[in-house]
């Protein structure tokens, strides 16, 4: 595999990080996972819109836009990859041991693309069961979620309880009990015919596919409401689902002892956002042909 380490592509055997790099000392920096679909890369400058906020949020430099999209096609290409799972990965980089951002001079750049393993069809059918976790999400005044960071203890302690209980994924809550979000996703349910999620003011990432499923309901005509919400408003809903860039609309059939059908809404929007996602192939193809 060719891995993207900082300025070129270099043997996955070549591509070490120094023991003294930041991310790996104190997990200083921030990411992105993208998914490139038929060689194209979905919503790719939101993503490096995201990682540049990200990246100021925590005061880091980071190369420019252009440098790093290039270098995502770079790597995907590399690899012979066609549907392809990518993250990109940026640490505060190399520097003596102490906490002040200063002491590290240039950030670290690696990304890897990797064949994208489709999830089972089956979830898809069936749904999947979340649990409420007594992890709380960060708050916003302490590592503000809005920063895809690679400090992710918060979610890896919430999974991991997840995954004792036998479920699939973990909706947390925030400081005042609202929900939050999922350890690796945002989370939608279906609420006398409402389309509900979470604001970002409850603390949570905003997400990508978050964005592109309520601009896609919207313009369907179904109501939405971003806001805040307690375990009680998810309990009573008719339809669970969650969102992320790999998963892309993924249902769910069960919340702590609630069960729930895999409903329509949900569906719906599922086969909205794969029109959309090929309407995004098409037009980045149109956009290349003119250019050649
Ligand atoms: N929330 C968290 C904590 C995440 O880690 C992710 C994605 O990994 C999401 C939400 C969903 O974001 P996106 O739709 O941009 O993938």
């Amino acid at each position: 595999m060719q891995i993207f380490l900082n300025d070129r592509l270099v043997d996955e055997s070549e591509a070490m990080v120094s023991v003294f790099d930041h991310g790996f000392l104190y997990g200083d920096g921030v990411y992105e996972t993208m998914r490139a679909y038929e060689g194209v890369v979905f919503s790719l400058d939101e993503h490096l819109g995201r990682l540049g906020r990200s990246a100021s949020l925590i005061r880091m430099q980071i190369p420019g836009r252009k440098f790093i999209a290039g270098a995502v096609y770079e790597t995907i290409r590399a690899n012979g990859l066609s549907n392809a799972y990518v993250r990109v990965t940026l640490s505060r980089g190399k520097g003596p041991i102490g906490l002040d951002p200063a002491l590290c001079k240039k950030p670290t750049l690696v990304i890897i693309a990797e064949l994208f393993k489709p999830y089972p069809v089956k979830l898809y059918q069936d749904g999947v069961f979340l649990v409420i976790s007594p992890v709380i999400r960060n708050h916003v005044r302490a590592i503000n979620p809005m920063i895809k960071s690679l400090n992710f203890l918060n979610n890896i302690l919430a999974k991991a309880d997840a995954i004792d209980r036998g479920a699939y994924e973990a909706i947390m809550l925030n400081t005042e009990d609202n929900i939050a979000e999922g350890t690796v996703c945002n989370i939608f349910f279906v609420k006398d015919g409402s389309v509900c999620t979470p604001s970002v003011d409850a603390g949570i990432l905003d997400g990508i596919t978050r964005e592109i499923v309520i601009s896609l309901a919207r313009k369907s005509g179904l109501p939405v409401h971003e806001g805040l919400f307690s375990p009680a408003d998810i309990l009573s809903a008719t339809e669970v689902f969650f969102t992320n860039t790999t998963a892309e609309v993924m249902p769910v059939s069960r919340v702590d002892d609630t069960a729930y059908a895999v409903g329509s809404v949900s569906q719906k929007l599922r086969k909205l956002y794969q029109a959309e996602v090929r309407h995004y192939v098409h037009l980045f193809r149109d956009s290349q042909k003119e250019i050649d």
